[in-house]
């Protein structure tokens, strides 16, 4: 079953997060460090007509990596090209893309932690000194072929820093590392994109959905389109906060936006009395799988004081319990 709060998209999402994108720094909410850095290392290889160096970015999905990595090709006044590590399965296929780049542009790609062994080879003297090296052919018949490439920008993102291999890291010449967006900046979010979608919502509505959206402008817009369905059934000229609470909570959305799955988590944690849950465990208690309990459950929970990592395992905090404890929990 598709979970309102999964971070990763949904299948018919792409379409209407483009159209949802912002397309200038102004729109391109929060992030503020982040920004403020990047400008300056843009407005500089600009001033040297420069291609800027490669960037990394990581943190949990839907925080903007993608989006970001739009906008400095805008910025740059550059193309990008737009992939995933797991669809370069082959060296042809990274030489494809890279022999078909254009001095300046910009190779985004995304979860770039899954890159083959093979491939991550290639890449080095790509990115490193603008030279694809190939070998073509096999045994004593085979030959290495050198090309030449454009000086290009790669944009890399990856929700999992730790995965990635140290000699990747550190071809990246700058690395961000995204936060979580606060309820303020959710809601500004939400009140431009609902401009965008042609159905205003009331400021207590935005923040409500900004509130329950785990720090996460994606969950926030897709709550908010989910919210409007609501509204427009209730013939609201602009969404207002009776309908924005009854939705969220007609979807299973808490109002620390808490589904099931992380209630299952953290009454597991509660339930186990104190005693650190090693990440096997936990997967195997809530028939999950490792990663997305790393990817996409924990990082917002972590961020927010509600788990702590030990080297033994995962356990509640006080914050936690107190929570539970005021909505019944017994063992809390
Ligand atoms: P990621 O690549 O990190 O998974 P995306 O860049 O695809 O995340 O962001 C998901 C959606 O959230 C985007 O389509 C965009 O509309 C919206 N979004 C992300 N970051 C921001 C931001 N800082 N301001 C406004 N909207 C944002």
């Amino acid at each position: 079953m598709e979970r309102i709060v999964d971070i990763e998209k949904f299948d018919n999402e792409f379409i209407e997060e483009v159209s949802l994108r912002p397309s200038s720094w102004d729109e391109y909410i929060g992030q503020g460090q982040i920004k403020k850095n990047l400008k300056v290392f843009i407005e500089a290889s600009k001033k040297r007509s420069e291609a800027l160096d490669h960037i990394l970015f990581f943190g949990p999905p839907g925080l903007g990596k993608t989006t970001i990595a739009n906008l400095i090709s805008s910025e740059m006044g550059a193309n990008i090209k737009t992939t995933a590590a797991p669809m370069i399965e082959k060296s042809g296929d990274l030489a494809a893309i890279l022999t078909n780049i254009e001095e300046g542009d910009i190779l985004f790609i995304d979860e770039i932690h899954r890159m083959s062994p093979a491939i991550e080879e290639i890449l080095y003297s790509a990115m490193e000194d603008f030279r694809l090296d190939i070998i073509i052919g096999s045994g004593p018949a085979a030959q290495t072929v050198k090309i030449d490439l454009p000086r290009f920008t790669l944009v890399g993102a990856t929700t999992r820093a730790g995965m990635l291999s140290h000699p990747l890291r550190e071809r990246f010449g700058m690395h961000f590392r995204m936060q979580f967006y606060t309820a303020e900046e959710l809601a500004e979010i939400v009140r431009l994109a609902s401009i965008k979608l042609d159905k205003e919502t009331h400021a207590e509505a935005a923040h409500e959905i900004a509130k329950r959206s785990r720090g996460t402008p994606r969950l926030a817009l897709r709550l908010l389109r989910r919210v409007r369905d609501f509204s427009e059934v209730a013939n609201e000229e602009k969404v207002n906060i009776k309908t924005t609470q009854y939705a969220l909570d007609q979807l299973g959305v808490n109002n620390l936006g808490f589904d099931e799955e992380d209630i299952r988590l953290l009454e597991f944690l509660i339930a186990s009395k104190g005693r650190p849950m090693g990440l096997s465990t936990i997967a195997a208690a809530l028939s999950e799988d490792e990663g997305t309990i790393e990817d996409v459950l924990e990082p917002y929970l972590l961020a927010n004081g509600y788990i702590e990592r030990t080297a033994r395992g995962r356990v509640a905090t006080e914050k936690s319990y107190s929570y539970f404890r005021l909505n019944g929990n017994k063992d809390a």
